[in-house]
């Protein structure tokens, strides 16, 4: 079977009715993005930035970060790499950084709340990723965003690295795109508005699912509950794809749904242009992708969306495997 799959390497990831999908990886260290190119990745989707600050005893300085960055980007070449600003808090603490003990941290103080609020942090960050841009086709992507004032913020903490980093003379991507994760139901109900003020959208299941349904993600006793399927994350996502076609911006989906072989109907059937997944996904999503109509997805989402349990979504997904076979 691997070396079945290890056939389609260099294959278009097309479906057979023309749909062209950008397969990506998702990676949270320099090993990854191996796995990921010799699986014939189409760039990096998200590259979790948490390991550089992880397992330490302070704060990754600007050049630390830039020589990350840059290898990563100089190994990719023209292929694009989208690095997602610091994502910490929640189930990821800092030893050095003194965040007080909260009673609901994945509501609480993280990512970009303390991103917009430790700013010399963020700043660091975004000053090392611009120039890394210099040596690649980088994009810059801020998580857990709700509301089009932390977009701006963040924007405006951008523009200030730049006007630095030009009085300083040091090159950088002028350019570089902005994107956002759409994780939160907040951020699906106004995408129509986060769409004007950034260049992507990548829609971030792991955490969509877990605020839609309000069932923490790494709780054990409530997994069952957990249910990427259900009719309202399903809305939720459409909400998003769709604000994201009609503003005409690039919209992916980087959280583990991306690399469900399930769930490959849907996108296809929304018209997703990325799917970003753990390296060892990609071929075998390619391999689904290969075989499967654009036009035969939506007929069955419509279906889809007609369903009112989880249950029902699942048969219908199931019974489509079943008929290809
Ligand atoms: C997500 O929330 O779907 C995601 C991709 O980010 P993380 O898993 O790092 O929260
Ligand atoms: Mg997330």
């Amino acid at each position: 079977k691997k070396q079945q799959l290890k056939g389609i390497i260099s294959f278009k990831p097309v479906t057979q009715d023309g749909k062209e999908m950008e397969l990506s990886a998702n990676i949270s260290s320099l090993k990854e993005l191996d796995v990921a190119l010799s699986s014939g990745t189409n760039g990096v989707g998200l590259f979790r930035t948490e390991f550089l600050y992880m397992d330490r005893s302070r704060l990754p300085r600007e050049e630390e970060q830039f020589e990350v960055y840059r290898s990563v980007a100089e190994k990719l070449g023209p292929k694009p790499l989208i690095i997602r600003t610091l994502d910490i808090g929640g189930d990821k603490q800092l030893d050095y950084f003194e965040l007080p003990a909260e009673d609901n941290p994945f509501l609480g103080y993280r990512a970009i709340r303390i991103c917009l609020d430790k700013t010399d942090l963020f700043k660091t960050q975004l000053r090392a990723i611009l120039r890394a841009g210099h040596h690649g086709n980088v994009k810059i992507m801020y998580p857990l965003i709700s509301s089009v004032d932390e977009v701006r913020a963040a924007n405006e903490l951008l523009k200030a690295c730049k006007k630095e980093l030009d009085a300083e003379g040091v090159p950088y991507a002028k350019d570089i795109q902005v994107g956002i994760m759409v994780e939160l139901p907040a951020a699906v109900l106004i995408a129509d508005m986060l769409a004007e003020e950034v260049d992507f959208f990548s829609i971030g299941t792991n955490d969509l699912i877990q605020f839609t349904l309000a069932v923490d993600r790494m709780n054990e006793r409530i997994s069952h509950m957990y249910e990427p399927f259900h009719p309202s994350v399903l809305r939720m996502i459409k909400l998003t794809v769709e604000a994201a076609k009609r503003k005409g911006i690039h919209v992916g989906v980087c959280g583990e749904m991306a690399g469900d072989l399930k769930a490959l109907p849907i996108w296809l059937a929304l018209d997703v242009d990325e799917l970003s997944m753990s390296a060892h996904s990609i071929l075998p999503v390619k391999e689904r992708l290969l075989s499967l109509r654009q036009q035969e997805s939506r007929e069955l989402f419509d279906r889809i969306l007609g369903c009112r349990t989880s249950a029902e979504i699942h048969e219908l997904l199931k019974l489509r495997t079943a008929e290809e076979q």
